[in-house]
């Protein structure tokens, strides 16, 4: 890490507050906000997040889809019949390994680990960019939207044969950005932290 990143205004608090009072979905804006999320039965509570690496599932829309089920071997996930139902987590069951991330065509399924060092979050996200980022860069996080948070270093990238080239890339941010931090801008094609929230422009990425 170079330096003690600042804290993006809004936090997240101010971001559920925002969210709870403007009342936009994933329909209006084009990613869920966290009061959603909150909601839906494929997010770990913040009690089983305290506890080390879990899948954080961001799949809401009832769609015909269970890839993430099927690639669970600790049978964490269920999404059962109909096959339309949103996917459901057992947080207790769930090891974080990270298998079902790949495993998602809809690049919906995290892993955070709350409890990788004191004060540091590492994330796990879907990556299909070129060129990948390497172990040790120090790389922008973006948020949901695709706008930069924070910056972060990359713990990992795996890209093994059956991910089918989608590479699950791991960075460590500061746990206030836990619930925030789902991507990184591309290196080389976005925006270099710090810039400002002026300077946003990393929304080609969303991990
Ligand atoms: S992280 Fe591993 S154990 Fe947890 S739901 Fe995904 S595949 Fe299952
Ligand atoms: S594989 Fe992904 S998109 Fe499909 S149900 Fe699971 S989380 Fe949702």
């Amino acid at each position: 890490m170079t330096g003690e990143p600042k804290a993006r205004e809004p936090g997240i608090r101010e971001a559920r507050a925002r969210d709870a009072k403007t009342g936009e979905t994933v329909e209006t804006k084009g990613f869920y906000s966290v009061q959603e999320l909150a909601k839906s039965p494929g997010y770990p509570s913040r009690e089983r997040m305290m506890k080390g690496p879990v899948a954080v599932i961001e799949c809401t829309q009832e769609i015909p889809c269970n890839p993430c089920e099927a690639a669970c071997p600790h049978g964490a996930i269920t999404v059962g019949l109909p096959i339309t139902r949103c996917p459901e987590l057992d947080g207790e069951e769930c090891t974080g390994c990270g298998l079902c991330i790949a495993a998602c065509p809809g690049l919906a399924v995290f892993v955070v680990d709350m409890c990788f060092a004191p004060g540091r979050t590492a994330v796990s996200f879907p990556y299909e960019y070129l060129p990948l980022a390497a172990r040790g860069d120090k790389v922008t996080a973006c948020d949901r939207s695709g706008h930069a948070v924070c910056e972060a270093e990359v713990l990992k990238v795996l890209c093994p044969p059956r991910n089918d080239h989608t590479a699950v890339v791991t960075v460590v941010v500061p746990t206030a950005f836990a619930q925030e931090v789902r991507g990184i801008v591309r290196p080389g094609g976005g925006i270099v932290w710090p810039r400002g929230d002026a300077g946003r422009s990393g929304g080609d990425v969303r991990g």
